[in-house]
Formats: C-alpha cells, sequence, structure tokens
C-alpha cells in the first residue's frame, strides 16, 4: 500500500493499492488496443474532450487545490494560482492543435510534391514531479491525448490522489479510460513502466532519475524526453532599484517554498549595490508568512519532502564552515511535518554545495561581483542549464549578457515564469527536448515525409 501523508503535520491521509507488473502490463496493453481508435477520433472531438475537462477543472477547482495543498503542502493560493495556469496552458493547446499538426507542402515542381504529416507516436508513458503536478503533468498529457496517443500517466507518489483526481476528470470529461491511465506508485511503479513496450516516455524529475531512466530506454530508441532539475542564476547589474530587484528575486526564489525547478537559486550581485540588495531582500524574505498552508495568508508551507530537509541541513553546514554570512532562518523546525526556515546566506563562492548542487527548498546565496563578465562566468559555472536572469535598466545590456548564459530560458527583469507559447527546455543536466509552444505539440508526433509523384 501507498501512504499518502500530509507533509504539514505527518499524518497519513490516505491508503492506496500501487500497481503491479502485472496491472502495468495490463493497462499498457489496453492503451495499445484503444489508440489507433483514439487516434482515428476527429480532432474536433478530442478538443471537445480536452475542453469538458477543463470544465471540470474550472468546477471542481475548489476541491482540487485543497487536495493538492493537503498532500504536496502548497499554500492555498499558491495551488489556486496553478490550478488558473492550467486553464491558460490548456487554452493555448486547444487552440494551436489544429495548426500544429496540418499537412505541410513544403515543395511543388511539375510532376512531384513533398509533404510532411504528423503521426502520434503511439503509447507514451508520461513519469511526473510533485512540486507543479497540474503543470508539468499537462504539458505532456494534453498535447499528447490531443495529438493522438494514449498516455501512461504516473503521477508523482508524493502526487497521487492528484493524480487520480485528474485521471477521473479526464474519463468523465470522454476520454476513454484505457486511453488514459493513471499508475499509482512509487519509483518502482515507474521503473517497471520503462520496461514496457512504449513509444515514447516524456519524464519530469531529478537529474540522477533521468539519467537512470535515459540509460534504460537509450538502447531499446524510444523517444526520449528528459525535464530536469535547475540551479538557476540571476545577475542584477548597478543600474537597478535594489529594493524593486530583491522584492522581485525574494519571490522567485521562495515560490512554492523554493520547490520550483525554475526556482531562482543562485543570486550575483554588482558590488555596487550589493549592500543595499541584501538588507532589502533579507526584509522581504522576513516579512514572509510562514505556517499551516491550508491558511489563505500563508506563503511559506513545508517542505514536500522529508528527505529534502537533510539536503538542507548539509547546505546549511557547509556553508557555514566556509565562511558564508547566514543573515535569515538557517535550520529545520521542529514538530510533526517537514518544516525549514527561509534561508538566506551572502558572502558565499562556488567551493560551497548551496552553489553548486539544487537545493530545491526555501534558501539562496547571494554572491557579489566585481562587473558583467564575472557574472557570465559564474552563472556558467554549473552543470545545470534551466533558466536564467539578468535584472538592469538597459535591454542592450541584458540580451548582450543573455545571450553568452547557457540555459533554455532567459529572463530580462523577471524571473521563475513559463509561457505556454514558449518552448521550455534544459540545457546539459537539465534535460533533452521540449515541452510547451507549438513545438511542444509536434514532440508528441512522428514527421513523415512524402515524396508524391503525379
Ligand atoms: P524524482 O526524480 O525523485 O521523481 C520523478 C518521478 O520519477 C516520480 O514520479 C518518481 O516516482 C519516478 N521515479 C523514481 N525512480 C524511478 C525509476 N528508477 N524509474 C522510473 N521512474 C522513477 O523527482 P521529484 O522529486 O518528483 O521532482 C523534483 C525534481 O524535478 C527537481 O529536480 C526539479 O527541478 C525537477 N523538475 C523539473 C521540471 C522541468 O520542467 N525541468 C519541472 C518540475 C520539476
Amino acid at each position: 500500500m501507498l501512504k499518502i501523508i500530509n507533509p504539514a503535520n505527518g499524518r497519513v491521509l490516505a491508503e492506496l493499492p500501487q500497481d503491479d507488473a502485472a496491472s502495468i502490463a495490463g493497462k499498457v496493453r489496453a492503451a495499445r488496443a484503444v489508440q489507433p481508435t483514439w487516434a482515428a477520433t476527429p480532432l474536433p472531438d478530442r478538443l471537445t474532450a480536452i475542453r469538458r475537462f477543463r470544465e471540470g477543472v474550472v468546477r471542481d477547482a475548489e476541491r482540487l487545490a485543497a487536495i493538492l495543498t493537503s498532500e504536496v503542502g502548497k499554500p492555498i493560493r499558491q495551488a489556486r494560482n496553478e490550478l488558473n495556469g492550467l486553464l491558460g496552458r490548456i487554452d493555448f493547446f486547444l487552440e494551436q492543435t489544429e495548426a500544429a499538426l496540418a499537412e505541410r507542402q513544403v515543395h511543388a515542381e511539375t510532376g512531384l510534391r513533398e509533404l510532411i504529416t504528423h503521426e502520434p507516436l503511439g503509447v507514451v508513458g508520461n513519469i511526473s514531479a510533485w512540486n507543479y503536478p497540474y503543470f508539468v503533468g499537462a504539458n505532456v498529457f494534453i498535447p499528447a491525448l490531443l495529438t493522438g496517443n494514449a498516455v501512461l500517466y504516473k503521477p508523482s507518489e508524493f502526487a497521487t490522489l492528484t493524480g487520480l483526481e485528474i485521471g477521473q476528470l479526464m474519463h468523465v470529461a470522454g476520454v476513454p479510460q484505457d486511453a488514459f491511465a493513471v499508475l499509482v506508485g512509487a519509483g518502482a511503479v515507474g521503473a517497471e513502466l520503462l520496461k514496457q513496450p512504449l513509444d515514447g516516455l516524456f519524464f519530469t524529475g531529478s537529474y540522477a532519475t533521468g539519467a537512470r531512466v535515459a540509460q534504460e530506454l537509450g538502447p531499446r530508441m524510444v523517444k526520449l524526453q528528459l525535464e530536469l532539475g535547475g540551479k538557476d542564476p540571476t545577475y542584477v547589474c548597478d543600474d537597478v532599484d535594489p529594493a524593486a530587484a530583491a522584492a522581485s528575486l525574494a519571490d522567485g526564489a521562495m515560490y512554492n517554498t523554493g520547490q520550483s525547478c525554475c526556482s531562482v537559486e543562485r543570486i550575483y550581485v554588482h558590488e555596487k549595490i550589493h549592500d543595499t540588495f541584501v538588507s532589502a531582500f533579507v526584509k522581504e524574505v522576513k516579512g514572509f508568512k510562514l505556517g499551516d498552508p491550508s491558511h489563505e495568508d500563508t506563503y511559506i508551507g513545508p517542505l514536500t519532502r522529508a528527505p529534502q530537509l537533510d539536503v538542507l541541513e548539509r547546505q546549511v553546514a557547509d556553508a557555514k564552515a566556509k565562511g558564508a554570512r547566514l543573515l535569515a532562518g538557517g535550520k529545520r523546525l521542529a514538530g510533526p511535518g517537514n518544516w525549514f526556515e527561509p534561508t538566506v546566506f551572502a558572502g558565499v563562492d562556488h567551493s560551497m554545495e548551496l552553489m553548486r548542487e539544487e537545493s530545491f527548498g526555501p534558501i539562496i546565496g547571494i554572491q557579489k561581483v566585481a562587473d558583467d563578465t564575472e557574472a557570465v562566468r559564474l552563472m556558467n559555472d554549473t552543470e545545470y542549464g534551466l533558466t536564467a536572469g539578468v535584472y538592469t535598466r538597459d535591454e542592450e545590456r541584458a540580451r548582450r549578457l543573455l545571450a553568452q548564459v547557457h540555459a533554455g530560458s532567459v529572463y530580462w527583469n523577471c524571473c521563475d515564469r513559463v509561457s505556454p507559447r514558449l518552448p521550455w527546455s534544459g540545457v546539459g543536466h537539465s534535460g533533452i527536448g521540449l515541452t510547451l509552444s507549438t513545438y511542444g505539440i509536434e514532440t508528441f508526433t512522428r514527421l513523415k515525409a512524402w515524396h508524391l509523384r503525379d
């Protein structure tokens, strides 16, 4: 049985039967059987099913937000924000799928035409993370279904109740039971899914697990996408209002209790405004309300996974031992649940784990830099490359710097932002492939090249 635990108080919310090798194989077989029928269903009917799914989300939003808060500890307002954001993503896919799937003639001459069409991949697996289960799940399963694939969806074991709700809403909306199957369980269930005959696997999670997934699937030539972690940097130039930049970046670092793949995890500040920025940043962080995530005014909740408390403690001890200055927080809180104080360090450098390993919690290091060249060198001193930002009044300066940074998404005067219209991808250990944008629709298809002579 899988125990679902409320991370705010350690209480067991539910105990659920898990999938096993036999049930997973059965769901994959059933998905394979139904997939051609689902793919042959006219696109307007598939769009209608997803539109009904959207209506279900709107109707049940308050209940779904409460479930999400109870199982991952996301503060209730942020849970509602996630559901609202989900609607925007669904709308984008509803509007764009027909055009993205349209047949394209790329050449014509007397007696010859060349065309490109999109075929569904077939049966795809979607192994997902818990930190934004609606966002990272929907980036995959909505376009995968709209393009005619059957989906085996394994939500994170920490977001299982949400995953089951999503399944239920899909089926009520008219997506055939076997075309969208939810698998219940932890890593072993994900590993079992990988052994099945799949036509594609779309994974969101940590670099460590992603590397294992790639090892398993690489030799089998299964189409693979990996959306992995980050250690996202931002550089604050000397020409900005330090207080405004601090307010924006404190939110970027601490929103969702620092558990976003694109949370700001490293801040570099020009030496001319460093001290003013740091004081303003600490003031912002000390103003964040930590508490029961079901309360309306809570901004910082518990960590979803208990073992991450050890990671944060280790990063704090390492930073202190190497001479960093602790300016706020720094320790776990006693009592049931997984609580860690919002933590700010200045005087950090790249010898410290805090500036090298993904923290995935409410903790941040701020480092002083002498100039733009040093900032770019430090931003690129990482194996990851999900997002990166620059705060400056000067667009030309921002674009020059961001062009040199290795990251899938770059931000000028903003951070921790995802748009359905733009591709979401990573460089290096942040993964391979992409979701979102029209490319993130096409990625669930196989392109077929037609050479037609008449
Ligand atoms: P995780 O790697 O622990 O787990 C991800 C999923 O993989 C879960 O469903 C888990 O059950 C499953 N899994 C575990 N072991 C497996 C195995 N051997 N084979 C197959 N599946 C297995 O990650 P997490 O803690 O759920 O998520 C946090 C991580 O996800 C962070 O690193 C975060 O940055 C990253 N993330 C990235 C993005 C992005 O878009 N790039 C979005 C959200 C989260």
